[in-house]
């Protein structure tokens, strides 16, 4: 695609002085930044186009040369290395905007910094996210340092001005026929320096150190859960707010319940003699043990819903079930006597085929699976 005039993009007219081609750049990069148009490929497109020609045209040398030879003279990848293109995209933008989007917006430099977020996993136990708990935790955090008050500067001294970039943050570099911003090397583009850094925390203003929080485990709590202590994270640079912490509740396996959300699943070994006369059977909940009627004739993998004796969760709504599934138990280790009983039993179930629902079905199946071949 052939690339448009470059004052034809900033809708100027050729002889356009500075103030005329900054005012119509930023009508034309608040219209199209992409923080306003997200997702608009066309516009990101606008808005690169506009950084481009302000680029060149704001620039005295390249527009000159933009003037005489139009792209051919400023093409990018005529030579200029990198940054000489779209590189200096946030630059430019750090220029223009730094003025009316404030420093939290891009480009902003040298300003206050909010600390880190922090994320600490926390591992409970099943009974102890049913049911609440207080548990202390220790996490390694970045606390402003007391001995300079976080400024990094010694006791009685304190950060200057940076003096290769005037305090900007930002110095030109001569890159061939282009001249390309980037950021200071000295300061790093916070426009301050510490000649007299603290011993204590090497200038950084920050230190390391491990705290111990209490934190209450809300009653429900569930895998994946989040519990936000505000302020709690890493403390901001150069007099920032300090960021949050994010406690991320894992749970152990259980030995004998398996959660789904609000229920909870067990399995209940049980002998064919009680699965075959039914009963009653001890199952464990979160509570202690309750009594199960099981009816006779029950089938292996039957599964009993005890009503509320799940979880209620952190979210509120009552308790979930407690689902408990039976699973039918082949005696081994026989001794001669219940062998004997046992075949004399099989006997008997060899006359009759009513016993063995499932098998009957099951040989029904095959033999019309066999004469269907
Ligand atoms: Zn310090
Ligand atoms: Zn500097």
């Amino acid at each position: 695609m052939a690339k448009r005039d470059y004052y034809e993009v900033l809708g100027v007219a050729k002889g356009a002085d500075e103030a005329e081609l900054k005012k119509a750049y930023r009508r034309l990069a608040m219209k199209y930044h992409p923080d306003r148009n997200p997702d608009d490929k066309e516009a990101e497109e606008k808005f690169k186009e506009a950084n481009e020609a302000y680029e060149i045209l704001s620039d005295a040398k390249k527009r000159a040369a933009y003037d005489q030879y139009g792209h051919a003279g400023v093409d990018p990848s005529m030579g200029g290395g990198p940054g000489a293109g779209n590189a200096n995209f946030s630059d430019i933008f750090g220029d223009v905007f730094s003025d009316f989007f404030g420093s939290g917006g891009r480009g902003g430099r040298g300003g206050a910094q909010r600390g880190s977020d922090l994320r600490y996993t926390l591992e409970l136990d099943l009974e102890e996210a049913v049911r609440g708990t207080t548990v202390n935790i220790r996490v390694p955090t970045l606390v402003s340092c007391s001995v300079c008050e976080g400024t990094g500067a010694k006791k009685g001294s304190s950060a200057i001005t940076c003096p290769t970039c005037n305090g900007i943050g930002q110095v030109r570099m001569q890159q061939g026929f282009f001249s390309v911003q980037q950021t200071c090397p000295r300061c790093h583009g916070s426009g301050k320096i510490i000649p007299d850094p603290c011993p204590a925390c090497k200038g950084r203003g920050r230190v390391e150190e491990q705290k111990t929080l209490s934190v209450k485990i809300p009653a429900g709590v569930d895998n994946g859960d989040r519990i936000r202590l505000a302020g709690e994270g890493e403390a901001g640079a150069l007099g920032g707010p300090a960021g949050d912490l994010y406690v991320v509740v894992t749970i152990r396996e259980h030995p004998i319940f398996q959660r789904d959300g609000r229920d909870l699943y067990c399995e209940v070994p049980i002998s064919f003699v009680d699965a075959a006369l039914g009963g009653e059977l001890e199952v464990p909940t979160l509570d202690g043990r309750v009594k199960l009627k099981i009816p006779e004739g029950s089938q292996s993998g039957k599964m009993f819903r005890l009503r509320g004796k799940g979880v209620t969760s952190v979210r509120g709504g009552g308790p979930g079930d407690l689902m408990c599934r039976i699973m039918v138990e082949t005696p081994v280790n026989l001794r001669p006597e219940q062998r004997k009983l046992l075949e004399e039993f099989r006997d008997t179930l060899q006359q009759d085929s009513s016993h063995s629902p499932k098998a009957s079905g099951w040989f029904e199946g095959v033999k019309r699976f066999f004469e269907g071949l």
